[in-house]
């Protein structure tokens, strides 16, 4: 069952984009991410350059992961994401395509849940190098509830391209 609103609970972001100005698309989706309501960010992993995953003809793509406390429920944090992704010009035009700016909810404190609209943690992250990478900077002892430690988890994902950038997150 999905937590009613409560204090501050610990939720991790991840932000992923590869058009127009990618690096500028994550630095600013950051800095909204700051001023959602009722939250607190805490910090943001380096930026990193991956490659793009099911469809191979698109830029590569810049990603983060943030770390926020949030008095958001899961729903609302949700819509307030996909209302920066919109502020940012993102369009769905089709699965894997690509995207001014992607904003996913990795964790949710140790929340498991599923529905129509949302699921978390992220069915897919624990697969992801450009997720694991990151995170695993921020949180080494990150584990993700159904799936086991961040840690062991990334040593599946060697084969997946991933580079730290040099540039600094604002
Ligand atoms: P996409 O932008 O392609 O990643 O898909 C976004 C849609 O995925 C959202 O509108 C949600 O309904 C759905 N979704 C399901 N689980 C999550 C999650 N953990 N974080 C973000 N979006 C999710």
């Amino acid at each position: 069952m999905l937590p009613t609103k409560k204090s501050y609970c610990q939720a991790f972001i991840a932000l992923g984009s590869n058009l127009e100005n990618p690096v500028s698309q994550i630095q600013h989706a950051v800095s909204e991410l700051s001023r959602l309501p009722d939250s607190r960010l805490i910090c943001c992993s380096s930026l990193y350059c991956s490659a793009p995953v099911g469809r191979l003809d698109q830029p590569d793509f810049i990603n983060a992961v943030a770390h926020i406390e949030t008095n958001l429920a899961p729903h609302d944090l949700l819509k307030a994401l996909l209302d920066i992704e919109h502020h940012h010009g993102r369009v769905r035009e089709s699965l894997n395509a690509p995207r001014t700016l992607d904003l996913d909810i990795l964790l949710y404190d140790d929340l498991t849940y599923q529905d129509d609209i949302l699921t978390i943690p992220h069915p897919r992250m624990y697969q992801r190098a450009f997720v694991l990478r990151p995170l695993m900077e921020i949180v080494p002892t990150c584990f993700i509830p159904g799936r086991g430690l961040v840690s062991e988890l990334i040593v599946s994902c060697t084969g997946q391209k991933l580079e730290r950038l040099a540039v600094q997150n604002e």
